[in-house]
């Protein structure tokens, strides 16, 4: 529970009552990164809830919906604090760049806890770690596919072992109301670290490809405001989701094995059998590569939708 001190997130303050916005300097060895964050401190006590966008630079339904969300929250109506980091990897966000933080090439949301001496992103990672994540009493973090992925929308936690802290998370994952719910291990992730700091986590996915609908932010907006509602923070929020949401407790990532242009047969949503063809990379004369085979009897829940393929990367994601 926030007591009725200034809550502090680096340079930015807020005393109870009151919103403070402002970009917050994060020095990490090369640079120094300037943060947008908003801290919403109610009026009236209450749990803190920290939440990221953008730790993916190019997720822009993501960094919508939270842009929309924290700055509409009246401190008058809200009980404890939120603490929502807008843009968490903003190199990234300015060279619209996938999967990575461009300074050094990592995958900031694979690099948590983080390490105050190793790379940027190590560093920024240990930065939102201690500064965002820690101390809070629930933490968000929300993604979409990136701008070369599209994806059925998703909620995702972590099985930390500790029952209470695993119903908590789940609760509020139900409570955001995507289609369906995957349940990790994720290592390196946001919500991992945050579960191994006792802080119950939910991971929200909505949408992709470079772009920002209307409606696929409304629904992550509305999902978020949903947990915020079931975590105690306000008590008004839109009607309950349209989905009843269904328990995916396995995934599988499949990846490509060879370089060229990658067509896929199956659509993000699908539901496939283990051994169906799910389509071919291509050279750049047509021969196939590979025509890989799913690994899993799932839902495809997310499907790189670009032409170029790299060997190693992701095609698309299965859970079931
Ligand atoms: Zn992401």
């Amino acid at each position: 529970m926030s007591n009725r001190q200034p809550v502090t997130v680096g340079s930015l303050s807020a005393a109870p009552g009151s919103r403070a916005t402002g970009l917050v300097p994060v020095d990490i060895g090369e640079a120094v990164l300037e943060l947008p964050v908003v801290i919403v401190h109610g009026a009236r006590p209450g749990p803190r809830i920290s939440v990221t966008a953008g730790i993916h630079g190019a997720e822009y339904v993501s960094i919508a919906a939270l842009r929309e969300v924290a700055l509409s929250l009246d401190p008058a109506n809200v009980r404890g604090c939120l603490v929502a980091v807008l843009t968490a990897s903003p190199r990234a966000f300015a060279t619209r760049t996938i999967y990575v933080n461009p300074m050094d090439g990592l995958n900031l949301n694979r690099q948590f806890p983080g390490d105050p001496q190793g790379t940027p992103t190590q560093r920024l990672a240990h930065w939102l770690t201690t500064e965002v994540i820690a101390g809070s009493d629930v933490f968000v973090d929300m993604h979409c596919g990136d701008m070369n992925e599209a994806l059925v929308s998703f909620t995702g936690i972590e099985d930390t072992g500790d029952a209470t802290i695993d119903a908590r998370s789940r609760e509020l994952a139900e409570a955001y109301g995507l289609r369906y719910l995957l349940i990790g291990p994720s290592p390196g992730t946001t919500t991992t670290a945050a579960a191994t700091l006792g802080i119950p986590a939910v991971l929200g996915e909505v949408g992709g490809q470079g772009r920002w609908p209307a409606e696929d932010v409304a629904l992550h907006a509305a999902g978020f405001r949903r947990l915020l509602r079931a975590a105690g923070l306000i008590t008004d929020a839109p009607d309950e989701p349209a989905f009843t949401t269904e328990l995916l407790p396995t995934e599988a990532w499949m990846r490509a094995t060879t370089t060229g242009y990658w067509h896929p047969s199956v659509g993000v949503g699908d539901r496939v059998a283990k051994g169906t063809v799910v389509g071919e990379v291509q050279d750049a004369f047509g021969a196939v590569l590979e025509r890989p085979e799913a690994t899993m009897d799932g839902v495809v829940i997310f499907l790189v939708s670009s032409l170029a393929m790299n060997a190693g990367d992701p095609l698309l994601a299965l859970a079931g």
